[in-house]
């Protein structure tokens, strides 16, 4: 039985409902100052860099049909990638839910006798709460990746998948790293390089004297049972290398079959997602070896409503996601809102799928509303993932208003008879009000025509004219 993710724990689900946080975030101007920056920046260097390539449509074709097959042989390809896994020497753990994920976690790092744990970003274990579930069991989690370090100084969410402190400019970031960052010069200024240097002179201390990572992964090779981190500022690399023990959690969806498959992901992504032609830092590792590296490799495969999300046939190609962003960095509600208005770690139009998906569609209703299904997230996504269908389709599953179901059915009730049809629309017509935003329908329908136009009827329907000739 595939069940949704639980209730309680971790970053599914949103305080309040996306309109509501909408209206908050709409308030913002610096915000959206910042957003508009940043997105605009990306979607510029990722254009140029993709415009480069010759066969980008054929890479998203194969991107596509590699997840579409992935996803269609998951349970046998997750069988062989233990099998590898643990025949290079790596311990694979299978958990259900957050809850369960957070536990086997928890209780990997208390074996070790350690109370800190570095971290490599990872949207599996932000999905899961993990770090409040380590600083319950008294284990303090220190995030490396910069702004990843930004949001958690600052005690904050992130609100993009690939630059989660993309909603704080650099006078924000700088005040933060003044009272939070142990050690931290007090003349700080707001130059880049400046809260660089002051980020890697902490973080390379912590590398230092931190016995435990955890980290998340990009890919898992079904064929080898190799894992595969991408990142851009080399504190991957730290994570997944220094430390006595590894802990890895993966969502099951991030499976490829082959080694030879990762020659699509790693063209698509950091073209897709930085604007890079290759992305700076790739690390990869399968199992254990002995003198290099991390000496204990465990692997947690995390569910966490997955294959709920599976068993729907429209819904599931939300699970070829490579987490690259581009439809956020195109999404023109994204641009305006930010992330932190859509509730969940996994913001932007495949947040508004995969969320609702995640946690069962009654516990995020309001997300398939948060587009204007305009389609540009389609296009941009480098594994064609047909966003707007699946909003669409979400949206006939979230519960709908009673007043919205009574006018439906009378809606339909009346197109179902020409002769009732044609003196409603005659109605219609003698009723100029219908013409009048925000006034055009009566409470409590004058809600839905506060922020539409309602079309005004022709002067003359089909049938007059047709009668007419
Ligand atoms: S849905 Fe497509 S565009 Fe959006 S983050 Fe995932 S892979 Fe990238």
């Amino acid at each position: 039985m595939s069940t949704h993710s639980p209730r309680g724990v971790g970053h599914l689900r949103g305080d309040q409902p996306f309109p509501e946080a909408a209206k908050v975030a709409l308030a913002n101007p610096q915000l959206r100052r910042n957003l508009q920056h940043a997105t605009t920046t990306i979607r510029g260097k990722s254009g140029r860099v993709i415009a480069e390539l010759p066969d980008w449509q054929e890479l998203r074709a194969a991107g596509s049909a590699l997840k579409a097959y992935t996803m269609g042989n998951l349970p046998r390809l997750l069988e062989q990638l233990e099998e590898k896994v643990t025949a290079a020497g790596g311990v694979v753990h299978w958990a259900a839910d957050a809850n369960e994920a957070n536990r086997i976690v928890t209780d990997l790092v208390h074996q070790t006798g350690e109370t800190r744990v570095i971290k490599v970003k990872s949207m599996a274990t932000q999905e899961i709460g993990l770090n409040e579930a380590l600083e319950a069991a008294g284990i303090t989690p220190v995030e490396t990746d910069l702004a990843e370090l930004i949001v958690q100084l600052g005690k904050d969410k992130p609100s993009h998948i690939l630059v989660p402190a993309i909603h704080r400019n650099r006078s924000e970031i700088r005040e933060i790293f003044l009272r939070e960052m142990p050690g931290v010069d007090p003349e700080l200024t707001d130059e880049p390089t400046e809260l660089a240097a002051a980020a890697r002179r902490y973080l390379r201390e912590t590398f230092l004297s931190t016995k435990v990572a955890v980290s998340g992964a990009n890919f898992a090779i079904a064929e080898t049972g190799t894992l595969a981190v991408v990142e851009s500022e080399g504190n991957g690399r730290m994570c997944l290398t220094l430390p006595d023990t590894l802990i890895t959690v993966m969502g099951i969806e991030k499976l490829v079959p082959a080694w030879t498959d990762l020659e699509v992901f790693l063209q698509l992504l950091p073209r897709a997602s930085t604007g890079e032609r290759m992305n700076p830092y790739t690390s990869m590792w399968t199992g254990v070896t002995p003198g290099d590296g991390p000496q204990n490799f465990h692997l947690v495969l995390l569910d966490n409503g997955r294959t709920a999300v599976l068993a729907d046939e429209v819904g599931r190609s939300a699970l070829h996601c490579i987490r690259c962003s581009a439809c956020l960095n195109v999404c023109p509600v994204y641009e305006r809102t930010g992330g932190h208005a859509y509730g969940s770690v996994y913001p932007g139009p495949i947040g508004a799928v995969l969320s609702p998906q995640l946690t069962g569609i009654k516990d995020n209703p309001s997300l398939p509303y948060a587009s204007s299904l305009c389609g540009a997230c389609f296009d941009a996504c480098p594994v064609m993932i047909d966003i707007p269908s699946i909003l669409v389709h979400l949206r006939n599953q979230a519960p709908h208003p009673r007043t919205e179901k009574a006018v439906m059915a009378a809606a339909a009730y009346t197109m179902d008879r020409p002769r009732l049809y044609a003196r409603a629309q005659k109605a219609a017509r003698l009723s100029k009000l219908l013409g009048k935003r925000g006034r055009g329908l009566p409470p409590p329908l004058h809600g839905w025509a506060a922020s539409r136009d309602l079309p005004e009827p022709p002067p003359e329907t089909f049938r007059d004219w047709w009668r007419g000739r």
